[in-house]
């Protein structure tokens, strides 16, 4: 007999409500986390590794922690400022993922 472990991926969506997606403009971005789970018999069993919180837009597919919304790579460059909120947006953004406005 086989012993089918091993450890993979799982996506859970910790937002109830869709958020406004800063690139494409519709009610589709929710807060995910992509946790590591051990697994036996394709079961998930324990928890490994618990990931980074990160926004991304169900319709775009576009992952805003590739924007980086914290520590950044555009952070001190050119870059977007939210007149509503004042936090600094990456210049593809259309929406202020943070209070959902129009840029
Ligand atoms: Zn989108
Ligand atoms: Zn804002």
């Amino acid at each position: 007999m086989f012993l089918i472990a091993g450890i993979s991926p799982k996506t859970k969506i910790l937002d109830n409500n869709p958020r406004l997606c800063p690139v494409c403009g519709l009610a589709r971005a929710y807060f995910k986390r992509v946790d590591h789970y051990f697994n036996l018999f394709f079961i998930p069993i324990l928890r490994v590794k618990k990931g980074q919180p990160f926004i991304m837009c169900d319709n775009c597919e576009r992952n805003i922690h590739d924007f980086g919304m914290g520590d950044n790579l555009w952070r001190g460059k050119k870059s977007l400022r939210c007149r509503n909120c004042g936090r600094t947006l990456h210049k593809e953004f259309k929406f202020c993922p943070y209070c959902g406005k129009q840029i």
